[in-house]
């Protein structure tokens, strides 16, 4: 099949539906066919991304972000957005070795004209995301949308890594799990906006209600008021829901006035464009059998502590030429 770029990037920044997910395809394509076409694609597109708001949910598997971006979706919608969200797939989820499959997430955006809900495959590494992550939101962009959701999975690592794409951050966590504690240990501190806590109904409200004032206390213990705002919600009763998204949006014209989010995002092209030069490196030695086995040599040798690694990383690198 051939793809006529030009007319398909004319399409995506019409909005058509077919057109963007036809897009991310290609994208998220390993072809190498695609591959150039995809970068043909992404030049175009370029120019006409940037402009919206962009915020990762990030949290353990059942810790309710599907369900709350669900309805918080539905809140960005009736404030007159058009969302994009790329969703983690849950066949691909696992959660104590019991596949997640069988959920139906996010059913109402679906539906939602005003909504273009992906599930992008979770790698597993770095709570799913990927190079490819970025540039599908790009598509979304692109394609009119003005607020793109980024959910990944996992405390730690994840959030570290989302927050080279995103501009503000909820960590959704359940009160009791642990998450809590653990979370303010693995960086949290230093990267999440919001901190909400879910589940805050029915019996478990006064044990959100609780672990809610000890974080925010604990919060302005170590960083006199500086940290993350903490909240409690419930997703499934839409409570604290709508004000959750204007603390969303009061925070995003904060970092806007302020100059911190172009600053942001100039770190981030920073870390989007040396992530990109390692994979193309890594590309260019993978093409070339002579340095491949070049390169699994020296691994070995390396390995077993014969060679200095920065002598073999340098004696491969002058080999790609
Ligand atoms: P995810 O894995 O983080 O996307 O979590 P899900 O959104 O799939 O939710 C996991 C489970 O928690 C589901 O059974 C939901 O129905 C339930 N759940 C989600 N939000 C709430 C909530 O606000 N209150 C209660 N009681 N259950 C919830």
């Amino acid at each position: 099949v051939t793809v006529d770029v030009e007319a398909l990037a004319v399409a995506v920044k019409n909005g058509d539906r077919r057109s963007i997910a036809r897009a991310i395809t290609l994208v998220e394509s390993t072809r190498a066919e695609d591959v150039a076409l995809a970068e043909a694609l992404l030049v175009l597109l370029y120019p006409h991304t940037g402009r919206g708001l962009r915020l990762g949910v990030s949290g353990v598997p059942g810790a309710g972000k599907s369900t709350l971006i669900d309805v918080l979706g539905r809140h960005v919608i009736a404030a007159g957005h058009k969302l994009g969200v790329l969703a983690i797939d849950p066949s691909s989820q696992l959660s104590g070795g019991s596949v997640l499959g069988d959920r139906t997430r996010m059913t109402e955006l679906s539906r939602a004209k005003e909504a273009f809900v992906r599930p992008s495959p979770s790698s597993g590494a770095s709570g799913g995301l990927s190079l490819r992550t970025r540039e599908a939101l790009l598509v979304l962009e692109a394609g009119g949308h003005d607020v793109v959701i980024v959910e990944t999975v996992g405390t730690g690592q994840a959030e570290v890594a989302v927050t080279e794409l995103v501009d503000v951050l909820v960590v959704v966590l359940l009160a009791g799990a642990g998450d809590d504690v653990q979370g303010v240990k693995r960086g949290l501190l230093e990267h999440a906006d919001v901190i909400a806590f879910n589940k805050a109904d029915g019996a478990n409200l006064p044990l959100v209600d609780a672990a809610r004032d000890e974080l925010t206390s604990l919060y302005a213990w170590m960083r006199r008021g500086e940290g993350p705002t903490v909240v409690a919600l419930s997703a499934r009763e839409d409570r604290g829901v709508l004000e959750l998204w204007q603390l969303i949006e009061k925070r995003f014209r904060a970092l806007s006035a302020s100059g911190e989010l172009e600053e942001r995002r100039r770190g981030q092209r920073r870390a989007w464009f040396l992530r990109a030069l390692q994979e193309a490196l890594a590309a260019r030695l993978a093409s070339s059998d002579s340095a491949r086995e070049r390169l699994d040599a020296l691994r070995e040798a390396v390995e077993a502590g014969e060679v200095l690694p920065r002598l073999a990383a340098r004696q491969l690198a002058d080999a790609v030429r």
